[in-house]
């Protein structure tokens, strides 16, 4: 605290590297678990999603979201969830490596967070990508790094865990033998072992699984009947309308243009 004197190791802070966020760019964090897969293992998550564990990272993505209204939009799958902050956001400085300590810690939903993304990042030793470090990230980075998650991370895993536990699961197979199975085999590869041995569309598979969570902001108008009084006159009910920010989750495509259509306000240009 600026009561407290500075050690003769306070010149050690000037050799931090200056990492405020470039002004007027959004700002992408994402976490993922560390080493989450022991965890699974350890708490016998079922294979290949589990949807405890799913349902427990959105409802803190969301609290996160409920407190931090700066944040525009959340997309999660697997252990990860990534966030993108508004071009104007001064939270946290737009320091890209703010430190969790006790102060910022203070909020309830630093405790959710605590008790969620904390152990299994923090506590566990994060692993937190932030974005736009001295580094433009404009409406486009922030489309493209939402769309690579998306593809790269939770559509070529899911097809690819879906097909291997159920050649186990099903199939009879050991770990081992899958893993052989499923070498050199491409996404057509593993769309055809489902249909032809198991009779599985992957078309059909939960949207939750094969397109992860999107959180953002919605406007709803909420109506309540209030009971009001005025002077001489009797009680009544009178309906009022409110508009009310909620988060919504979506299990769709963000990749194409659809989405971003029919949300134009989540990212402007
Ligand atoms: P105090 O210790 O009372 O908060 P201080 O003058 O020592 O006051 P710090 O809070 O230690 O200041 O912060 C020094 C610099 O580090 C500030 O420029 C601030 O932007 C930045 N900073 C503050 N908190 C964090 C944090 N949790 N992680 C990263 N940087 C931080
Ligand atoms: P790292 O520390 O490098 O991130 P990791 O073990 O966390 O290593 P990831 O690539 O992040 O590896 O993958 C997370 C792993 O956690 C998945 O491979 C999967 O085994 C497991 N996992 C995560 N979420 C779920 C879930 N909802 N249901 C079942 N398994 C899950
Ligand atoms: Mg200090
Ligand atoms: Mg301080
Ligand atoms: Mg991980
Ligand atoms: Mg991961």
């Amino acid at each position: 605290s600026s009561n407290m004197a500075k050690s003769k190791f306070e010149y050690v802070r000037n050799f931090e590297t200056d990492d405020t966020c470039l002004r007027n760019c959004y700002i992408v964090v994402r976490l993922d678990g560390r080493n989450f897969h022991k965890f699974a293992e350890q708490h016998k998550f079922t294979k290949p999603n589990d949807n405890r564990a799913l349902g427990l990272m959105t409802q803190c993505a969301r609290s996160v979201m409920g407190e931090l209204e700066d944040i525009v939009i959340a997309y999660g799958q697997s252990d990860e969830f990534s966030f993108v902050f508004k071009r104007t956001t001064t939270l946290f400085k737009r320091r890209a490596r703010y430190r969790v300590t006790p102060h910022t810690c203070s909020s309830p939903v630093v405790e959710v967070y605590l008790t969620f993304f904390l152990p299994l990042s923090l506590l566990a030793a994060t692993l937190m990508d932030v974005w736009s470090c001295k580094r433009t990230v404009s409406r486009y980075g922030a489309l493209t790094h939402l769309a690579f998650r998306q593809t790269d991370e939770c559509h070529v895993n899911n097809l690819h865990n879906t097909v291997f536990w159920t050649l186990v699961q099903r199939g009879g197979l050991t770990t081992t033998q899958a893993d052989e199975r499923l070498k050199g085999t491409l996404a057509a590869d593993k769309n055809e072992i489902l249909f032809s041995e198991f009779d599985i569309n992957y078309n059909n598979e939960s949207a939750l699984h094969k397109k992860g969570t999107t959180l953002i902001w919605e406007k709803r108008d909420e109506t309540v009947t209030k009971r009001t009084k005025l002077p001489n006159e009797e009680e009544k009910d009178v309906p009022v309308t409110r508009t009310r920010r909620r988060v919504q989750a979506h299990h769709c495509d963000i990749i194409g243009d659809q989405f971003w259509e029919e949300h134009p306000d989540i990212l402007e240009d």
